[in-house]
């Protein structure tokens, strides 16, 4: 098993060594491939990655990733929609759980549920022509796109409560219905009940009746919108990690960005990447990734938490505490 390790810019190059330090706790034989990509490389070299990496990483079998603060340059091209691309990550999984002791904007912590992702068509096409009085893009739902998402869903049903919510606006947006009777027909296929829901009545319902959901399967964009919201139901974009998936590489990076207002002060909170480590050990099959959660428990209850939180710890320190938690009861 290759990783790749890319730290990116910004705290990026703090939460990661720090989660790094979980991954090692493990013990686990891997190897690592530090790559040095994005904005500073970019300062360093006039390149933010070049198609020598590209191959490095296809080289690997996955990637833990921190953030990118885009690079000021017309031609630049998001590093981050070239590798999905490359990679073919179709499926973009975030898992909404509260942690111990922690609420969001709605103040209650009886939800846990997954936002599948559609990763690879949907309005982020990039077929569009763009004019001053005149801009569009086209919305592209396939059978394929949509069958190997609605697997992807019902697989993660299978290994949970067995129910799927099918989030779509067809009543509006007729290529939905593709997307729709796929889902529906995968489902009744996989044995998982499912149900399904308009974008906009589920925006309002995930805020009102988070409790509800299991997994919650959408196109490129509504996952998109969706996934952002539900952060604020766990509390803080420095709690949430994300996983792009495709059929043979995977790629793990927490939700933030690379912050540059708290940037090299070492006070990120790493624990949505931490948790992009356990994503990772669950996806490589390991079976003890779960002590992640209680390690993660146990550093909150010691108030072991970094400013974000109301806490004094540094990044390293919320680290190495994860980490010989991991270590000691493994
Ligand atoms: P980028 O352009 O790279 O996305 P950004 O300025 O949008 O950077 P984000 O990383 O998206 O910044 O985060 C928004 C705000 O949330 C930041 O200003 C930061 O203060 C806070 N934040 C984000 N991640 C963390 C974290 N891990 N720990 C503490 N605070 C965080
Ligand atoms: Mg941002």
């Amino acid at each position: 098993m290759k990783l790749a390790v890319i730290e990116g810019d910004g705290i990026g190059r703090e939460v990661i060594p720090a989660a790094v330090k979980v991954l090692d706790a493990f013990g686990l034989e891997l190897e690592k491939v530090p790559l040095e990509l994005g904005y500073t490389r970019w300062e360093k070299t006039g390149t933010a990655m070049s198609s020598d990496d590209l191959e490095t990483i296809k080289g690997c079998d996955a990637v833990l990733f921190g953030a990118v603060t885009t690079v000021p340059d017309p031609s630049y091209k998001s590093i981050l929609l070239t590798i999905r691309k490359e990679l073919d990550l179709y499926a973009n999984i975030r898992p909404i759980k509260p942690l111990p002791g922690i609420t969001g904007v709605t103040g209650r912590s009886d939800f846990d549920f997954i936002i599948v992702r559609e990763n690879a068509e949907g309005l982020y096409s990039g077929i569009e022509e763009i004019g001053p009085e005149f801009s569009w893009t086209k919305r592209i739902i396939t059978r394929k796109g949509s069958e190997r998402i609605a697997e992807y869903a019902c697989k993660l049903a299978k290994g949970r409560k067995k129910r799927l919510i099918i989030v779509h606006k067809s009543n509006v947006l007729k290529s939905d219905k593709l997307f729709l009777d796929i889902c529906r027909q995968t489902a009744a296929a996989r044995g998982v009940e499912y149900e399904d829901m308009l974008i906009d009545s589920m925006a309002y319902s995930l805020m009102m009746h988070p409790e509800r959901y299991d997994i919650v399967v959408t196109t490129n964009l509504f996952g998109d919108i969706l996934s952002d919201m539900c952060a604020a139901l766990v509390g803080s974009l420095g709690l949430v990690p994300s996983a792009n998936i495709g059929d043979k590489y995977a790629f793990f990076e927490p939700v933030h960005g690379s912050a540059p207002d708290i940037a090299g002060k070492g006070i990120a909170n790493p624990l949505a990447a931490i948790l992009c480590v356990k994503m990772l050990l669950e996806w490589m099959g390991e079976a003890r990734f779960q002590i992640i959660d209680e390690a993660i428990a146990h550093v909150l209850q010691q108030k072991i938490i970094t400013p974000d939180l109301g806490g004094t710890a540094s990044t390293m320190e919320v680290g190495n505490a994860v980490a010989e938690y991991v270590r000691k009861n493994l």
